[in-house]
């Protein structure tokens, strides 16, 4: 059983387009499950009906062309349900409605299945038989199973047509959305570049060319150098390896000399498709026939084609290494974006980033952040080989991308990039002003850092300080662990250009998401694992060091603080802490001149909310990191786009969480601050300023539009709504409140910009 549903689906996701892998599910499902009929019904919501797609049993001419309102027929009874439908005597059902073009009137039992991605039904898979006789359990959870493992498949190659402008049965569509989560905020509307691994057959995009017969001189080149190659192996091997082995490379050498694979390479190329895209069109047309046949022997072809096509790939990109070119409003598009990628593009041309893996604290994400970058990452669905010289909008704060876009959304999004625009001009205004209330309440504005890019941009928006400078943004742009030296340089620019302001920095928080590229961490659990402070105290070689370059870095400026991440208990605090005198201990022993710095922890863990009061006692402040504390609390990993609705910090147990947190560190007499993304939503700061947070420290690109918001408002309304929103149970309302709250206030104009959530 395990075997046939593996085979089915592997057969499906090698599928070239929706057309062929339904058609695959229909043929094979019937196949396995010896049904008369297979058919699936897909919704499309442009006729608002359930169309039939394709179809083993029923009549061929009805696929396509027949299809049944929403709600009705069998078919709509189960994806009104969502639940299956198993029947002995279909017509017999009060909801059947015959549709006599598809012939299925000798059809009486019947099984319906629903096909749902995300929580939404995408449509109906049905087997239908002659026989009166009810499915049996067996039967019902196969299909039930096969349905949940197809929807993804199914989603995306719907996608791919949407991506094309049609809908499953044709229709012209727009503004196609894809979810991801946000990984920088703002709107970016422009043309995608498609940037693509190496040597890679899946990923090549497709791309018209006009001087075809260059492109045909590089192909017939670049096959002549993967035959010169395969013949120096074999000649190079003879006496080395078994005649059996050696005989792959002849086999090579005549499916190259047999030209039929040249020739339809050769064919897209005179079609005008360049000869990359042609040949890896060509390749994975044979890859996928190949993996399809159900004799062993011949389907292990389809590891030899994609090999010797994966050769002559390498050698066009190695003739013609791709000059991409970036136009001036490029949105860089790739399965995984790296920060090398980033840097080929001129910084003028570059307006948002889009990458398929990775998450709102990848690597990319937070260069992106520092760049003021609108970004959105973890777009799984995403067909990027379609999307090369498309418009695409990428919209940060929702984390979603849209392509094909209607006039009238391209303007929406356009006002809201010039409503920003005026804003951020605005803004300038309050930039020397202290941050109080109108009441006189003084609140701290400092900033997240990572780069020393982002110092300039903070200094320039007011900044007071430096809440957080994740260190480990140096370490993962380097090759190696940075020396002590290398360290204390890169620290003490941070320092000097915030002196005589304080200046927050993190020791080193790699693990979960956050992989060294020198020093990785393979675990099962990234996020309960190896992290943080665990890391750094099991290898007090790297604390150490990276403890004596922050002290080096700050003689004379004496405005360093230093904070631990991932705090969950004491022992913890002890044993850093231990680490930390001793390295001050060492250095005036060297004779440096070094002061004994502050001393803080992050509050980024249930455990350490509930011992918040004797952490507090520990040290001189406490920071909470409301994006890990959120993500703790809540048990939703912060960068899976499937759960991301999920992830919300105003949910009433995390606000009740940092109330807590505030008070025991207040009763200690401890400076509290916060340093998550929450800090930096207009509307959660006025929430974080009202439990009595001293510092809110945030992404510099928000912080004028926070400052305003407090600005404008008192601490008594401030605490008023604080009040008011502790009482509500769950985090919409709570959201819906605040919005209400800062609307009366005349300040909402700040809040769609920087929201959160
Ligand atoms: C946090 O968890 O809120 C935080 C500020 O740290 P990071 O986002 O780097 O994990
Ligand atoms: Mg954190």
């Amino acid at each position: 059983m395990l075997d046939r549903l593996r085979s089915i689906v592997q057969a499906v996701n090698s599928a070239k387009d929706l057309r062929s892998a339904l058609d695959i599910i229909v043929s094979r499902v019937s196949e396995a499950m010896d049904t008369e009929v297979c058919s699936v019904y897909l919704l499309d919501s442009d006729i608002n009906g359930h169309v039939l797609m394709a179809s083993q049993g029923l009549k061929q001419e009805a696929v396509g062309h027949v299809s049944l309102g929403l709600g009705e027929g069998l078919v709509g009874l189960v994806a009104q349900q969502a639940e299956p439908v198993n029947l002995v005597d279909a017509d017999q059902h009060p909801s059947f409605h015959f549709l006599p073009e598809t012939g299925e009137e000798p059809f009486k039992s019947f099984l319906g299945v629903p096909i749902i991605h995300h929580r939404s039904v995408l449509g109906v898979l049905v087997v239908q038989n002659r026989e009166r006789r009810r499915f049996d359990a067996g039967e019902e959870a196969f299909l039930i199973t096969l349905s949940a493992q197809l929807a993804g498949v199914i989603a995306h190659a719907e996608a791919t047509g949407a991506i094309q402008g049609t809908s499953p049965s044709g229709h012209k569509t727009a503004d196609t959305t894809f979810s991801g989560v946000s990984g920088s905020s703002g709107v970016a509307i422009g043309t995608a570049v498609v940037i693509f691994p190496p040597a890679d057959l899946r990923h090549v995009p497709m791309r018209a060319v006009t001087d075809i017969d260059h492109e045909l001189e590089l192909f017939n080149n670049s096959l002549q150098a993967v035959r010169n190659d395969m013949s120096a192996l074999y000649e190079n091997t003879a006496g080395h390896m078994p005649e059996g082995e050696r005989e792959l490379f002849n086999v090579y050498l005549h499916m190259l000399d047999d030209d039929a694979l040249g020739r339809e390479v050769v064919e897209q190329i005179r079609n005008g498709v360049w000869a990359q895209g042609a040949l890896a069109h060509v390749a994975n047309e044979h890859v996928r026939s190949f993996e399809l046949m159900s004799d062993k022997y011949l389907r292990e072809r389809a590891v030899d084609i994609k090999d010797l096509c994966s050769r002559v790939l390498a050698y066009l990109q190695e003739r013609e290494p791709v000059k991409t070119e970036y136009p001036e409003d490029t949105i860089l598009v790739s399965e995984e974006l790296t920060p090398s990628m980033l840097a080929e593009v001129p910084k003028e041309n570059l307006r948002g980033l889009i990458s398929v893996k990775g998450s709102g604290s990848s690597h990319v994400a937070i260069l992106a952040r520092g760049m003021g970058l609108p970004t959105v990452m973890g777009v799984v669905d995403l067909p990027i080989n379609q999307l090369d010289g498309k418009e695409m909008i990428v919209d940060g704060y929702n984390g979603q991308v849209i392509s094909n876009p209607t006039d009238q959304l391209r303007q929406r999004f356009q006002d809201t990039i010039r409503e920003e625009d005026v804003l951020t001009q605005g803004l300038a205004d309050i930039k020397d002003l202290p941050c109080e209330t109108a009441d006189h309440h003084r609140v701290h504005l400092w900033v997240n850092t990572g780069l020393i890019s982002d110092v300039i941009r903070s200094l320039d928006q007011g900044a007071e300080g430096i809440g957080l400078f994740r260190t480990e943004v140096p370490f993962l742009l380097s090759e190696r662990f940075p020396s002590e030296q290398e360290q204390a340089s890169i620290y003490r620019e941070q320092l000097q250009a915030f002196s005589p302001m304080p200046v927050t920095m993190r020791t080193l928080d790699v693990g979960g998401d956050k992989d060294l590229p020198y020093f990785p961490i393979e675990e099962a659990n990234p996020f309960l694992g190896w992290r943080g402070i665990r890391v750094t105290l099991d290898h007090p070689e790297i604390f150490s060091a990276q403890i004596r370059a922050m002290l080096k870095a700050s003689i004379g400026l004496n405005n360093l603080q230093i904070m631990l991440p991932m705090i969950s208990s004491v022992s913890e605090v002890v044993a850093s802490t231990q680490l930390i005198k001793k390295a001050y201990r060492e250095l005036l022993q060297e004779g440096h001149d070094v002061k004994y710095p502050r001393v803080g922890v992050m509050i980024e863990l249930p455990a350490a909310v509930y011992q918040a009061r004797s952490l507090a006692r520990m040290v001189d402040f406490v920071s909470v990191g409301s994006n890990d504390l959120t993500q703790y609390i809540l048990a939703v990993d912060r960068n899976n786009p499937r759960v991301a609705n999920l992830y919300n910090s105003f949910h009433p147990s995390v606000l009740q969480a940092l109330r807590h947190v505030v008070s025991e560190a207040h009763q200690e007499g401890k400076q509290v601050s916060i340093c998550g993304e929450m800090a930096g939503d207009p509307g959660a700061a006025v929430l974080l300023m009202a439990m009595g947070f001293d510092v809110l420290s945030m992404n510099s690109s928000t912080l004028l539009k926070v400052k305003s918001v407090i600005r404008s408002i008192t601490m008594d309304a401030a605490q008023d709504l604080l009040e008011q929103v502790m009482l509500l149970e769950d985090a919409q309302t709570i959201r819906s409140a605040v919005d209400m709250a800062l609307y009366n206030a005349g300040v909402d104009r700040l809040l769609r910009s920087s929201r959160i959530h």
